[in-house]
């Protein structure tokens, strides 16, 4: 089982393409593609904020991946520390929506989404990496399934967001 990306036709001739990288960038995905027919190359941009992908959170309701709420719940985790970019939590937020398009998959459990920004926010700033896995992970590492917190799971990451719905 390989990733599996949306077939996009060959501009020139109509035939299948395949992807060659991709890239995030500030209002998507950018892919470059190799024609399999005719050999020519050709970029593609997609916005974020794919159809379909559904995360199934902490409480056990359904909605829709959603990258601004990922995001919000990572200012969370960071609120208190000084010196991370806005656009480094945004470059998180944006490269696991990436990941997950790329994966083709079409749901994600917030579990998977802690997983996916525990291993992102280590590189930005390890102390709220930890903050965030002292919420959300048992002491081998695994995220816990069971609700111990005392707050109220939130949107997408189960953070504790109290205006947030
Ligand atoms: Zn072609």
């Amino acid at each position: 089982m390989g990733a599996t990306i949306a077939a996009v036709q060959c501009p020139y001739c109509s035939g299948d393409s395949s992807v060659t990288e991709t890239r995030v960038t500030a209002d998507g995905l950018r892919r470059r593609r190799l024609c399999t027919a005719c050999k020519r190359r050709f970029t593609t941009y997609e916005r974020l904020g794919a159809p379909g992908l559904k995360v199934a959170k902490r409480d056990g309701s359904v909605e829709p991946f959603d990258s601004d709420k990922l995001l919000t719940a990572l200012q969370r985790v960071c609120a208190h520390r000084t010196g991370i970019a806005d656009d480094d939590l945004r470059r998180i937020a944006r490269d696991i929506e990436a990941t997950l398009l790329d994966s083709g998959r079409k749901s994600v459990a917030w579990s998977d989404l802690v997983t996916l920004a525990l291993a992102r926010l280590e590189n930005v700033d390890p102390v709220s990496a930890q903050r965030l896995a002292a919420n959300y992970t048992d002491e081998s590492g695994a995220v816990r399934f069971a609700s111990s917190s005392p707050q109220e799971p939130s949107p997408q990451l189960g953070l504790p967001l109290r205006d947030d719905d």
